[in-house]
């Protein structure tokens, strides 16, 4: 079999102009970035916005295993697969970061015969945006320190300081640092923090923003501290807001490239959806919507992360009406779920399976308490046994769920069409009665508990004394409508990575809470999850290499 990388340099690519015209867009609504990535013009938008929706699918999964489940994937493959039933499918994604990207998981342009290229540029800064907003994050980060630095006229309490540094980069060793060491000129000393970019709130803020109006309102409202009074300081108040935007201005508009099938792909944005929401922007989805009959889109992680926010923040905040899910499962999360370890998942297990399958009933009735309804499909690896897959589609059939069986890694769209054809079905005959989890007018803590509860299966939730004064603060600012953002490990349902398969009267623990103000979520961090990942023991970077005529190799 070969690597991805190698599958996806021998794709021989259409010129991007040619992809955009497939879904009516002129060359005058694209920027070009080389032939085959362009962004895509604010004029485009205008042009579209009165058209009507097309169906929007979103792609999720169970909880993974380390390497992740194949949802990229399988939305790339199922957007593949629909095309060929003669659908125009559009799909809407997350840019890659460079963390994963050089740690232990890969890029994240698919796999196998369902993926998105240009591959190495996607997973390679692509067309800039992450640097825009790393650079847009530490302007703000000068400008505050500046302040201190120059009289702090805004009575900046330094003990009190919630905005971090950023850097698209797995690099613990800058999760706690002190900053304005040496003479008096080189800045006040205080403790600061780094997080990774795909958790800055500039990302998230991103990714929520519908133009750049909404954008410069929500940088505007960023709490990047408190004064000696105990009042927020807000980013309008450093005067930060006009730069930054001007950074972001191209950072802003949806890239397109295309799937090795050669149908369009809109991908923008990448928060990470265990210390963030996990979606790609609103722009790219809402712009799909207009463009297609059938916009595919993936949120990241298990269900319990990824869905829950998009549902709960993205769809809540932005008026987006799921229509479908496709819920991936794969035979070697299941018996990881059962307690396989990583290195013996490629064997028949049949016992581990059945103690495993507990995870995928959750995110089952997970789902449908959201009342949209679920395609159960299989992403099929070549280790996988009919016994095992005999099992799974049973147990999917004895719970009412539509399932499929996806080949689409072996075979491209050739092996998502039962995917396409169930789909379909659902699209056709199942209405979506889409509705949150919970109501605006829920506390903070309230809010907590119900996610805990309803989705995680958690019996209470405890809380840091640290996080309680943060509730009672927030709550005493306005912020309480807000929707949760959830920081959870990914492996569990819970917020312990080792509880695998369906954990059940846990006790959550909630260590810390701030309010994103400008994303408009407050973020709960439970467990030991952390907003600045480490590398692993050997990283992916060891094997990733490039030649003399910039070909590039070891990517995955
Ligand atoms: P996710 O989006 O769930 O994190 P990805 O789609 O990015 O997962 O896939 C993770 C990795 O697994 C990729 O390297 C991909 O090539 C590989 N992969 C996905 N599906 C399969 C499959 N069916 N067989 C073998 N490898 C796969
Ligand atoms: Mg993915």
């Amino acid at each position: 079999m070969k690597t991805d990388i190698e599958i996806a340099q021998e794709t021989k690519m259409l010129p991007i102009k040619d992809v955009a015209a497939q879904y009516g867009i002129s060359e005058d609504d694209l920027e070009l970035y080389g032939k085959y990535k362009a962004k895509i013009s604010n004029e485009l938008w205008n042009e579209v916005r009165e058209r009507p929706d097309g169906k929007l699918v979103l792609v999720t999964a169970i909880n993974p295993t380390p390497a992740g489940e194949g949802k990229t994937t399988t939305s790339i493959g199922l957007a593949q697969a629909l095309t060929k039933a003669g659908k125009k499918t559009m799909l809407a994604l997350r840019e890659p970061s460079l963390g994963p990207c050089f740690g232990i998981k890969g890029g994240a342009a698919g796999g196998g015969y369902a993926q998105v290229v240009p591959m190495e540029d996607l997973n390679l800064h692509f067309t800039g945006d992450f640097h825009a907003i790393t650079t847009a994050n530490n302007l703000l980060a000068a400008l505050l320190d500046n302040h201190i630095q120059q009289g702090n006229a805004l009575g900046i309490d330094t003990r009190q300081i919630l905005w971090k540094r950023c850097l698209d980069m797995n690099d613990r060793a800058l999760r706690n640092i002190v900053i304005g060491l040496g003479a008096k000129a080189d800045g006040v000393v205080r403790e600061d923090h780094f997080v990774i970019t795909v958790a800055s709130e500039i990302m998230a803020i991103l990714c929520l923003a519908t133009d750049m109006d909404d954008l410069k309102e929500r940088l505007g409202r960023i709490v990047v501290a408190y004064n000696f009074a105990g009042e927020p300081v807000t980013a309008k108040d450093l005067h930060a807001v006009g730069s930054m935007a001007a950074l972001l201005k191209d950072a802003l508009k949806p890239n397109l490239i295309q799937t090795l099938e050669h149908s369009g792909a809109l991908v923008h944005g990448g928060p990470f959806a265990n210390i963030a929401h996990g979606c790609n922007s609103v722009m790219a989805t809402r712009t799909a919507l207009k463009l297609s009959d059938i916009t595919v889109t993936e949120a990241g992680f298990g269900a319990d992360l990824g869905a829950e926010k998009f549902f709960d923040i993205k769809c809540r905040k932005t008026g987006l009406k799921p229509d479908a899910v496709v819920l991936v499962a794969t035979v070697r999360a299941l018996k990881y779920n059962g307690g396989v370890p990583k290195d013996q998942l490629s064997t028949e297990n049949l016992e581990a399976l059945k103690k495993g399958i507990v995870n995928l009933e959750k995110h089952i009735e997970n789902i449908q308490k959201y009342q949209v309804p679920v395609v159960v499909t299989l992403n099929s690896f070549l280790t996988d046994t009919p016994a095992e897959y005999e099992f799974i589609k049973n147990f999917c059939e004895e719970r009412g769920c539509e399932f499929a069986l996806s080949e689409v890694w072996a075979k491209g769209g050739d092996g998502g069409m039962e995917l396409a054809e169930k789909v379909l079905k659902t699209l056709e005959t199942k209405e979506s009665h889409f509705k949150p989890l919970y109501e605006d007018s829920l506390g903070i803590a309230e809010k907590i508990e119900t996610i805990a509860k309803e989705i995680y299966g958690a019996g209470s939730v405890s809380y840091s004394p640290a996080a309680k004064k943060a509730i009672a603060k927030i709550t005493d600012m306005g912020f309480s409508e807000l929707p949760v953002c959830m920081a959870k490990t990914q492996y569990s349902l819970s917020d312990d990575q080792t509880k695998l398969g369906r954990p059940e009267g846990f006790e959550l623990t909630v260590r810390d809470v701030y309010v994103s103000a400008g994303a408009g979520f407050v973020v709960a961090l439970t467990g030991a999850i952390m907003t600045m990942p480490g590398l692993p023991k050997k990283p992916a970077a060891d094997s990733i290499d490039v030649d003399e005529n910039g070909k590039i190799t070891g990517l995955f």
